[in-house]
This record gives structure tokens, C-alpha cells and sequence, in this order.
């Protein structure tokens, strides 16, 4: 039996220090996980449980690289954000082991057509064009947990600069939701499986980046990332 058109590559991500590939199932993002974040976006970071929205697994963009300026906005926003990478699946979750299920971190930027996503939420409609569009998702290699630890049960920093100036600067421990909580409510939600990224969500001062800039983006002991707009 073959595939009657060829199917496409799946998507991957390189491990740091290996030639091995670390394939891309889904990715979930976190929305609003920090509270100067949450009220940057006009809502209320007390009320708010966790939610999610997805990216396909195509976006993924690899570090280094240069995008095209996505067509249909004009404010294609920056969100500099940890990504969990899941190594061993399950449902239900509890929340002591769930950091047994992460394989290792990256650290990834959560572009977004600002301008459709505000457009979509003022009238309730779904967010999946100002989110999920084409290389919408870029993200370092990898770092194994025996390498990299859990840096959100620390303070490590995590900043973006968009060409040398920094925009966005925070910590990790100011997550809203940790990875160990995320995983176990997004698991009671959705079956993880091997290969789910999660981003966990951006700090404050998101903003746009416009054509022929640069970013540069940093969380400490989990690397650091380069994706220029053509
Ligand atoms: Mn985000």
C-alpha cells in the first residue's frame, strides 16, 4: 500500500549536541500566563485558568532562520516564550509527576498577526489565522532535562531584542501557570503524546517587528535564538 500523493516531511526539531531530531507531534500554547502580559492584553490575570490555543506542527521554524513578513497584517507581533517539549505522553496528568513527562526545553518565539487575533476575539471568533498561520513558530534546538533541568523552577531570565534593542525582559519563575500545573491541566483536557511542544506564554511588552528586522531572543541555560524577517 502507498500514499496516493507523497506526504509531506515531519516536522522536527534538532537536539543540542546530537544529529538526532526531536519530531514535532502538536504544539499548544499557553495564553496569558504572565500577569503584566495579561493586562497588556486588557484582561484580568486573577480570573483567568489557564487556556490554549495550537499551532500546527508545520510552523515550526528553525533557529536561525530568515521569515517572509506573513501576508494579510500589519502588526506581526514578537512573544518570546519557553517551550516544554513532551517526551512521554498520558491523560490526567497529576500535577508531582508531570514534570516526569518533559523530554527537554527550548526557547521559541509565539508570532502572531496581532491585528487578525484582535480581530477574532472582538468577535468571538476563533484565533487560528492570527496564530497558527505559516512559520509561525520558530524554536531553538533542543536541551535534554538532564541538561537543561526545569528552568522555570528557577529564575532564569528570558528576554527578545529586535535589532539590539530589548523589548520584552522577565523571569521565569513570574509564569502564571508552571510547567508541572500546565501539563496537568492541559492533560485533563487533550491525551499528550510524545513530540507536543508547549510554549508557556510571553511576558510583557510584546510589540511588532517589521520587514528587514532582526530578533534576538534569550532564556538562560536554554539558549538562544535568531530569526530574521526578509
Ligand atoms: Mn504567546
Amino acid at each position: 500500500m502507498s500514499y496516493v500523493i507523497t506526504p509531506e516531511e515531519q516536522p522536527a526539531l534538532p537536539i543540542e549536541g546530537s544529529d538526532d531530531l526531536f519530531p514535532v507531534r502538536r504544539i499548544y500554547c499557553v495564553g496569558r500566563n504572565y500577569r503584566a502580559h495579561a493586562i497588556e492584553m486588557g484582561s484580568d490575570p486573577d480570573r483567568d485558568p489557564p487556556f490554549f490555543f495550537m499551532k500546527p506542527a508545520d510552523a515550526i521554524v528553525q533557529n536561525g532562520a530568515t521569515i517572509p513578513y506573513p501576508p494579510k497584517t500589519n502588526n506581526f507581533h514578537h512573544e518570546i516564550e519557553l517551550v516544554a517539549a513532551i517526551g512521554k505522553g498520558g491523560a490526567n496528568i497529576p500535577e508531582k509527576s508531570a514534570l516526569d513527562h518533559v523530554w527537554g526545553y527550548g526557547v521559541g518565539i509565539d508570532l502572531t498577526r496581532r491585528d487578525l487575533q484582535m480581530a477574532a476575539r472582538e468577535i468571538g471568533r476563533p484565533w487560528d489565522m492570527g496564530k497558527g498561520f505559516d512559520k509561525s513558530a520558530p524554536c531553538t534546538a533542543l536541551k535534554p532535562v538532564s541538561v537543561v533541568g526545569h528552568p522555570d523552577t528557577t529564575d532564569a531570565a528570558i528576554w527578545i531584542k529586535v535589532n539590539g534593542e530589548i523589548k520584552q525582559q522577565s523571569t521565569l519563575d513570574l509564569h502564571i501557570w508552571n510547567v508541572a500545573e500546565t501539563i496537568a491541566y492541559l492533560s485533563e483536557l487533550v491525551e499528550l503524546a510524545p513530540g507536543d511542544l508547549i510554549y508557556m506564554g510571553t511576558p510583557d511588552g510584546v510589540g511588532p517587528v517589521a520587514a528587514g528586522e532582526t530578533m534576538e531572543g534569550h532564556i538562560d541555560g536554554v539558549g538562544d535564538i535568531t530569526i530574521k524577517v526578509a
